[in-house]
């Protein structure tokens, strides 16, 4: 459902990424690994085109990721759910998750508010829908941002880094509603630098170095028998 094809990216002379072959099918987990860095958010925010690649293709389902008339049917298939929140502080949790659906789809506020509900309690939260953002947890407002990406229905989800912005205690509630969408037909490629959630919820890891993917592997296999030595090295540090 994802394919990248020799893409690179550069930021003035320096390259962020270079030569990325990444084939991803539809219902697969993928976790990117790597030092920071080494080029895993520029990587994942080429896939939406939040960032611009300037050598190489990436196509979403088919469709080149270009900026242009098909740009929107792509972002309407990809959500996109960041480190920071980024919930309207002025809207009830309710309606910033029926917010997208409203104004992108068309839907009516009832059917949206609707939805919205199922979505909360998918993630459950159905009891603070009626609060303002700013009356939650941090690990509750991440479930909001969960539950807005997916009011949108996307085929894929991309998360950069969901959990690094809680406190230790609420990373686990978070963590357990995206393993809930493990398995689920929706597509994951996610960053975090939750090794043992990676191993766990991943069917594979791309383990990403100064801006190349170094290697890809079944989690199993990467974190017990990497055989790369700069994925080694990292895995000393980090585990
Ligand atoms: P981290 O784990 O710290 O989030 P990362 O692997 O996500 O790291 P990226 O954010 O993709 O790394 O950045 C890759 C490289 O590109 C870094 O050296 C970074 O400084 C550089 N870079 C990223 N965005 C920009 C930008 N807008 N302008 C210039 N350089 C950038
Ligand atoms: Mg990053």
């Amino acid at each position: 459902i994802i394919s990248m094809k020799g893409v690179g990216k550069r930021f003035g002379k320096f390259e962020a990424l270079k030569d990325i072959d990444l084939e991803i099918a539809r219902g697969e987990v993928v976790v990117l690994l790597g030092p920071s860095g080494s080029g895993k958010s520029t990587l994942i925010r080429c896939i939406n085109l939040l960032e611009e690649y300037d050598a190489g293709d990436v196509h979403v389902d088919g469709i080149r990721v270009e900026k242009g008339k098909k740009l929107q049917s792509v972002r309407q298939e990809v959500a996109m759910v960041f480190q920071a929140f980024n919930l309207f502080p002025n809207h009830t949790i309710l309606d910033n998750v029926a917010l997208g659906p409203v104004r992108v789809r068309k839907l009516s506020w009832k059917d949206a508010r609707e939805r919205a509900r199922r979505l909360l309690d998918r993630v459950g939260i159905a009891e603070q829908a009626e609060k303002y953002p700013s009356q939650l947890s941090g690990g509750q407002q991440q479930r909001v941002g969960i539950a807005r990406a997916l009011a949108m229905e996307p085929r894929i989800l991309l998360f950069d880094e969901p959990t690094s912005a809680l406190d230790p205690e609420m990373v686990g509630e978070v963590l357990d509603v995206i393993k809930g969408l493990a398995g689920d037909g929706v597509t994951l490629v996610l960053v975090t630098h939750e090794m043992g959630f990676a191993r766990q919820v991943a069917d594979r890891i791309v383990f990403m170095e100064a801006g190349r993917i170094k290697e890809i592997a079944p989690p199993d296999d990467f974190f017990t028998a990497t055989r790369n030595e700069r994925a080694r090295a990292f895995l000393d540090a980090v585990l």
